[in-house]
């Protein structure tokens, strides 16, 4: 039998981030902090190295990846066309969590775009991450690090929960501050489409470009059996934990009385809500996930991983409106529960 590969957590700081530097260039993987998620990062120009991230994750190969930059800079090849609103959301937004999908450059591999003629561009906003593409000096091709469809990871330990034996090295740069995913929006067409809700809102989207981008297709709810993703990251089972979880829309008491509700009929299960309604639930097992949104967002993947190693079956997820963070709390929450919602 093959041996493992030996995992490594090690400490973000500048020695770590230079021996994080030397595996990238050598086309290997690392594992890194971003103001998001942590990110599983190669060589988005080596199509070798960029393999070995969807060998990892379990990735499926018709999810394309997204290719990471230090601050601004844009290298030449990557892009065949920049539009206007791609520079002005550029100035506006980045570095920070907005990834942009654009036509696609010469150099950017196949396997980066899964087949697609686009690719999507981000600069993180994280010191961390920066110093490390700054290192690198290359491209950063970096899904969210987590084993595919699993929620994805906000701290070093989800790293290596998933990918322990299959990638040399972790930087451990503490808990994400946003903890969901960067806002895609797809600048590809005739017109903006948000392709995945994330902490750079529609709303703020829209102020800038001076008209709301349209949401797309699939982003919300399921798409219709048959039709074709603008996002194939869209089509996958996404952000779930093993239990099993159903999402309760509502306001007031409604809300807290359908949360009873669904908890009374289930076996084992624990409620995950804004910390206001922990009150209100007891005393049955509920976790309060933070008393804002902002808060809500950011401790969501831990919460619903924690629900796993506590062995619940159930997580009843309370639903939030679908504005502002919102609609990218949302997203998620639909997703992790397959779709199945509760409520008015
Ligand atoms: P992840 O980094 O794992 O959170 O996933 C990246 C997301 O960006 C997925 O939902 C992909 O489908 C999406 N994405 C990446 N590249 C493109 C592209 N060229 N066109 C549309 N969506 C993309
Ligand atoms: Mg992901």
């Amino acid at each position: 039998m093959a041996c493992r590969m030996k995992t490594k957590i090690r400490l973000l700081n500048e020695a770590s981030v230079e021996e994080a530097a030397g595996i990238l260039r050598a086309g290997g993987l690392v594992a890194f902090p971003t103001e998001t998620v942590y990110g599983l990062g190669a060589n988005a120009l080596d199509e070798g190295a960029v393999r070995g991230i969807f060998l990892a994750k379990g990735r499926p190969q018709d999810n394309p990846l997204i290719v990471h930059l230090p601050k601004s800079e844009l290298p030449a090849g990557l892009v065949s066309a920049l539009p206007d609103a791609a520079e002005c959301l550029m100035e506006a937004f980045w570095p920070g969590p907005l990834t942009l999908v654009l036509p696609k450059g010469p150099k950017i591999p196949d396997a980066v775009s899964a087949g697609l003629p686009t690719v999507a561009l981000r600069a993180p906003a994280h010191e961390g991450a920066q110093a490390l593409l700054r290192a690198a000096g290359l491209p950063i091709a970096a899904p969210s690090a987590n084993a595919s469809g699993r929620p994805s990871p906000t701290l070093a330990r989800h790293v290596f929960d998933d990918l322990s034996g299959k990638i040399p090295l972790i930087l451990d740069g503490g808990a994400c501050e946003i903890g969901i995913e960067s806002t895609v929006l797809d600048l590809s067409g005739a017109e903006p489409v948000l392709l995945r809700p994330g902490s750079v809102t529609l709303e703020e989207l829209g102020a800038a470009l001076g008209k709301t981008p349209r949401l797309g297709r699939g982003v919300m709810r399921p798409l219709p059996a048959g039709e074709r993703a603008l996002s194939p990251g869209l089509l996958h089972r996404h952000y779930a934990p093993r239990a099993e979880v159903i999402l309760v829309r509502g306001e007031g008491e409604a809300l807290v009385q359908r949360l009873k509700d669904e908890y009374d009929a289930a076996e084992n299960a624990l409620i995950l809500c804004a910390d206001a309604l922990l009150d209100r639930l007891q005393p049955r097992n509920c976790q309060g996930l933070g008393a804002d949104e902002r808060r809500m967002a950011k401790t969501l993947f831990a919460a619903l991983r924690q629900a796993d190693e506590r062995s619940f079956s159930k997580v009843i997820l309370q639903g939030v409106a679908e504005e502002g963070l919102g609609l990218a709390l949302m997203n998620r929450a639909l997703r992790a529960a397959g779709f199945r919602a509760v409520g008015p």
